[in-house]
């Protein structure tokens, strides 16, 4: 994996999550689509069962079974058994006859040559009784009994009837259960009513026993379990035929989605390489109104480019002017050897070529060891170890020691007992160079004021002249290597590293520097230095 492009993998991972969720669904529906049909093929089993025992009845004595029995309905069969558990009637395969033990009122799942079946037994007792019984002579017109005793079972509030050479309702009671065979005792009596038909006058008597009369009868309902599991199956079955569609449509889909991501990206790294291949800094990745994670990126990147084009464009005029300072006292060793050596040289030109070459060589070694020293600098904190500096002492001794040849005078004015961590070697060439440019710069018995001082949470070092000052234009660029005023330039000593180094010590102390100057009247450069650091 570890070699694979982002887009690659992103759309691996996309495309196996969407395909595990899909498979994970897939799975749940099917489970639960059995489940939910087991449910219902039971309901419709029992249902089936319990209204085909509507249909039987004992009618005058004899069991009857109505024409309305469904001995086979919706994959559901029905048979009929007796008490004793023989084979009545119905439509099973002979197979599946007397295939197990009867429960009543419970399904059960059976196997029978590797098929699976739903079972649900039903027992019809006969304990709801219903006679009609002639008003005037008490004959029996009709009897039936039935096995819907769990329907109405609350005894009947009625009125008794008499009939003129008749019998009345209670008497009618009576017949009806002396004929049935059982007592009061062990039946309520749930109805009791003329109901009035036009032909001839009844008693209707209904009512309930609690003691078995007729002989039960049992239902059998029986469907193949496999079914539900069979549909379900193949739905199963058809969902893993288009599963790897899915998965190759999930690839797909995952595939757009990261190229779409990745595009701005792929365009960063596409503009990134054109700049590093033409080595052209200048170049910026273009960057569209959206805000964003990759808008946000291509702008950090295009600073970063543009830091990097500075640098870059500065150490190559750091380069080309070193490269030029060295040139011309090489150029001229070079032209005082030639003429020492022409022959046409006596021995007094010679010696005066030899100072010449030494002067020259004394001017390159000053240049390669500002060079050195810029360089050491530069290195920062890798190099020097800054220490706890009581600066009060170093800059007074170094004040002491000033000496000047054009006649100026140094006025020190300096706090005491002010401490920085700093590197001592450091802060002494800092405030030479600071020291020798107001001399250079500095009037004929002029004077340069030190002042060091605390101010709210800074360190002020403070190095002022009465010198030739510096042009507005320029105080900005004297900081920079190599850089001299054209004033300056005339007077011939310097190489315009003085200032760059003293800017890039007190940057390495965590400080700042700042200059005012007022051309003609005098220059006054600015140490700052951060309490904190
Ligand atoms: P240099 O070796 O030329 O003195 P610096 O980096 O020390 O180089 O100074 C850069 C330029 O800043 C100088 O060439 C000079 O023009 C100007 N400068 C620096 N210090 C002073 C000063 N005290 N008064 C006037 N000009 C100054």
């Amino acid at each position: 994996m570890k070699n694979i492009s982002f887009k690659a993998k992103t759309t691996v991972w996309i495309t196996a999550l969407v395909s595990a969720v899909c498979i994970l669904c897939v799975i749940g529906i099917v489970l639960m689509g059995i489940k939910l049909s087991d449910n219902q093929i039971e309901q419709s089993l029992i249902s089936t069962v319990e209204s085909n025992a509507d249909e039987i009845e004992y009618k005058n004595g004899i069991l009857e079974i109505e024409s309305d029995f469904e001995f086979y309905k919706d994959g559901i069969y029905c048979d009929i058994y007796s008490s004793d558990f023989e084979y009545i009637g119905g439509e099973t395969p002979n197979s599946l006859i007397h295939f197990s033990d009867f429960e009543n009122g419970k399904i059960k799942k059976t196997e029978k040559n590797d098929n699976s079946y739903l079972v649900y037994d039903y027992r019809l007792d006969f304990s709801r009784f219903e006679y009609e019984i002639d008003v005037f002579s008490g004959q029996i017109i009709k009897y039936e009994a039935n096995a819907l005793a769990s329907q109405n079972t609350s005894p009947a509030e009625y009125s008794v009837t008499y009939f003129e050479n008749g019998i009345n309702t209670e008497k009618a009671i009576d017949i009806a259960l002396s004929h049935a065979g059982t007592t009061r005792e062990n039946t309520t009596v749930i109805a009791a009513e003329l109901p009035g038909y036009e032909s001839r006058q009844v008693f209707r008597i209904e009512f309930i026993c609690s003691e078995p009369v007729y002989d039960s009868i049992w239902i059998r309902g029986l469907i193949p379990s496999a079914s539900a599991e069979n549909a379900f199956g193949n739905v199963g079955k058809a969902f893993i035929l288009i599963i790897p569609l899915f998965i190759i449509l999930a690839a797909v889909g995952a595939y757009i989605i990261s190229k779409k991501t990745i595009k701005p990206i792929e365009d960063i790294g596409r503009s990134a390489h054109e700049i590093s291949s033409g080595k052209d800094l200048s170049k910026r990745i273009e960057i569209n109104s959206d805000t964003n994670e990759i808008t946000t990126l291509a702008k950090t990147f295009n600073e970063m480019l543009k830091r990097l084009q500075i640098s870059f464009e500065s150490e190559k005029q750091f380069t080309s002017d070193a490269s030029h300072e060295l040139r011309t006292p090489l150029a001229v060793i070079k032209a005082e050897c030639e003429y020492a050596l022409s022959g046409n040289a006596d021995d007094n030109d010679k010696s005066v070529a030899l100072e010449s070459v030494l002067e020259q060589s004394d001017k390159m070694n000053s240049l390669v060891n500002s060079l050195l020293y810029l360089a050491r600098t530069e290195q920062g904190m890798q190099r020097f170890k800054l220490i706890k500096t009581d600066l009060s002492s170093l800059i007074c001794e170094i004040c002491n020691n000033f000496n000047s040849e054009k006649g100026i005078k140094l006025e020190s004015k300096i706090e005491n007992g002010i401490f920085i961590n700093a590197e001592p070697s450091l802060i002494y060439q800092m405030v030479e160079n600071l020291l020798s440019n107001a001399v250079n710069y500095g009037k004929e018995n002029g004077y340069i004021k030190v002042s060091l001082y605390n101010e709210n949470s800074n360190i002020i070092l403070s190095v002022k002249d009465n010198g030739i000052g510096i042009k507005e234009e320029d105080l900005s660029k004297i900081w920079n290597r190599f850089y001299r005023t054209d004033t300056s330039r005339s007077g011939g000593e310097g190489f315009g590293l003085g200032l760059a180094l003293v800017k890039q010590i007190v940057q390495l102390h965590g400080g700042e520097v700042k200059v005012d100057s007022v051309i003609g009247e005098g220059s006054e450069f600015f140490i700052i230095f951060s309490k904190k650091v």
